[in-house]
């Protein structure tokens, strides 16, 4: 093992793991540093969409939807065997938002995505008699469109799998015990080693701020944590994935996985440490209630197999949570001959340009 490294990168999550692996294409000695494993953090407790995002048309969100939907496209053609295209049911019950919106919404979000397939609008009849446990009451139209779904953390292993494969080397179960930063060289010390680099980058998703504060770390941002839980119920509920509306208008999904059914996702505001973030009953029961809304037969607590929380690192701009952008940014700090990137915000969806971006400000 070296002692000097051209990039040492903290946090092996998707982004981590995808910059690990563009900067070892570009030849550069790379070490990543996790405290837990290899995806333990959000990137293995999302919604599993590879998605543009379509309710960020609403906020106006042009550009993080045409990046979005651009980083869908290489992952549908570069990793096939891990995201795929399916297709989403959007039901229209009475309360929820007006059909012209959607079907505009829709068209957008066809004009920004690159495969080719076209959303539509089937009969009631059609979508009833594949969803036969959901309720017909209400129902005023529904649409079909496209997107990619994967499996989170199988995505973030083969990232990190590619890394190593190009020579990055990532130590999982590894704490930073402090940093030094002199103008020659950044010194960081683990329990049983130091090693030094020019370059850090602190890819630690939901626990950037926490890093910064703990290793005295400048920076131009702060994030606001938002959690979200998904239920995972015992049984196969839906054929096809959903998305619904709550009584406020939230959208949320309901999803058939293999031998089970997902159902997400809440958004709270947290301000403890990410690490002692726990699932509130509240949230469960918040999702159980929205989904029987609709199902014809209610939900009990008791189908609910297990609850799974991830914490989304939003940089900080408004007050109303759902409206805080998905969008990332790259925080470059010059100190001496030194460089230290910040990585704040981002989707899953987005890590190959995050990552092709950022590999870019450090390789100048
Ligand atoms: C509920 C929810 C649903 C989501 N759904 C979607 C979706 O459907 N589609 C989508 O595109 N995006 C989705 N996202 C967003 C997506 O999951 C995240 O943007 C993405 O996974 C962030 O990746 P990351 O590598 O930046 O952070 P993380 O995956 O959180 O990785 C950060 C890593 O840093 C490590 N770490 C922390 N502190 C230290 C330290 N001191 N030293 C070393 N390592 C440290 C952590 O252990 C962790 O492994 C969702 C997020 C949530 C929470």
């Amino acid at each position: 093992m070296q002692s000097h490294y051209e990039a040492v990168i903290l946090g092996a999550g998707i982004n981590g793991t995808a910059l690990a692996k563009a900067l070892s294409e570009q030849g550069k000695s790379v070490l990543v540093i996790e405290k837990q494993d290899i995806g333990a953090g959000a990137s293995s407790h999302s919604s599993r969409l590879i998605h543009g995002g379509l309710r960020y048309l609403e906020n106006f969100e042009f550009s993080l939807v045409r990046e979005a939907l651009k980083d869908q496209q290489d992952l549908l053609e570069n990793y096939s065997d891990l995201v795929t295209l399916r297709t989403f049911y959007l039901p229209l019950y009475a309360g929820s938002r007006p059909v012209w919106m959607l079907r505009a919404g829709l068209w957008l979000y066809g004009f920004f995505s690159r495969h080719g397939q076209k959303a539509k609008e089937i009969t009631k009849e059609e979508f009833l008699a594949l969803f036969g446990a959901l309720k017909a009451e209400g129902l005023k139209a529904v649409f079909t469109y496209a997107d990619a779904k994967t499996d989170d953390y199988a995505l973030t292993c083969a990232i990190a799998a590619e890394a190593k494969a190009r020579g990055a080397e990532i130590l999982e179960k590894t704490q930073v015990e402090s940093i030094e930063i002199d103008t020659e060289k950044i010194t960081i010390h683990l329990a049983q080693r130091s090693l030094t680099t020019a370059l850090l980058i602190n890819a630690t998703g939901a626990w950037v701020d926490e890093v910064n504060a703990r290793f005295k770390l400048p920076s131009s941002y702060t994030i606001e944590k938002l959690s979200g839980i998904h239920l995972v119920i015992d049984r196969v509920l839906v054929p096809e994935p959903l998305f619904l509306q709550t009584a406020s208008k939230r959208i949320f999904f309901i999803i058939p996985e293999k031998e089970t059914t997902l159902i997400g996702t809440t958004e709270r505001s947290e301000s403890g440490d990410v690490d002692r973030i726990e699932v509130n009953e509240e949230d469960v029961e918040y999702l159980l209630r929205e989904s029987n809304n609709y199902l014809k037969t209610a939900l009990k607590r008791s189908d609910v197999k297990e609850v799974f929380i991830g914490t989304r690192p939003l940089i900080k701009s408004a007050k109303d949570p759902n409206r805080m952008s998905r969008e990332y940014k790259l925080d470059l700090h010059r100190i001496g001959k030194n460089r230290l990137l910040h990585i704040y915000g981002g989707k899953l969806t987005t890590f190959p340009s995050l990552a092709k971006k950022a590999a870019e400000i450090v390789m100048k």
